[in-house]
């Protein structure tokens, strides 16, 4: 099982971390013992002094497959939830500036969170699929399937074209505008509409 994520998918997030908004899409990975099924207790990792949250869509893959066609890709994934794509962003602006991997920023145990799994319907693909975030009870983050620069299914068509996809493995489809930082002590509720799919506390 692996857990593939899209970087810069929403111009405004781009732009509030002053990247460039890419042609196409930017993907890293997480390995599986990245992988927090909420509400396990998440610890403020040690080796870290701003910790950001992301929130996103994720998608599980229900197929294998290789090469998808863009036309295909919707039937590869039959469960969406939301999820924190935990980010150390001091490491992270370290490694960018250097030009080297983010894995140390991105990749550690728990650093993918996510929440309870419901069932994607062609209905809620019609709409626009909007999830948001609150931050002890302050929404900070919200967003809409629709604002992606990168549909689900281009997203699955691209990567499919240098990894295999397995039934089980993730993907991240990226964050919407308003990361920021969290501390000891915060709780994150995370919702799609009016469901709420996680609760975290910071330990
Ligand atoms: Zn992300």
């Amino acid at each position: 099982m692996k857990i593939l994520c899209v970087g810069r998918n929403y111009a405004e997030h781009a732009k509030e971390l002053k990247n460039e908004v890419p042609t196409e899409p930017v993907i890293f990975m997480k390995p599986k013992s990245a992988l927090l099924q909420a509400p396990t207790p998440f610890h403020y990792p040690e080796f870290t002094n701003e910790l950001h949250h992301e929130l996103e869509l994720v998608l599980h893959i229900c197929r294998n497959g290789k090469y998808i066609p863009e036309k295909q890709a919707h039937d590869y994934y039959d469960k969406i939830t939301v999820g924190i794509d935990f980010t150390a962003r001091d490491i992270q602006a370290e490694l960018k500036k250097k030009g080297l991997p983010w894995e140390k920023a991105k990749a550690w145990d728990h650093s993918a969170v996510v929440g309870d799994w419901i069932d994607v319907t062609p209905a809620m693909l019609k709409q626009a699929i909007h999830f948001s975030m609150l931050k002890n009870g302050e929404m900070v983050q919200e967003g809409n399937h629709r604002d992606m620069i990168f549909s689900f299914d281009r997203i699955i068509a691209h990567v499919s074209g240098y990894f295999s996809l397995n039934i089980g493995d993730l993907i991240f489809t990226g964050t919407p505008a308003g990361v920021g930082e969290c501390v000891t002590g915060d709780l994150l509720e995370g919702f799609l509409d009016k469901e709420k799919l996680f609760a975290l506390s910071i330990k």
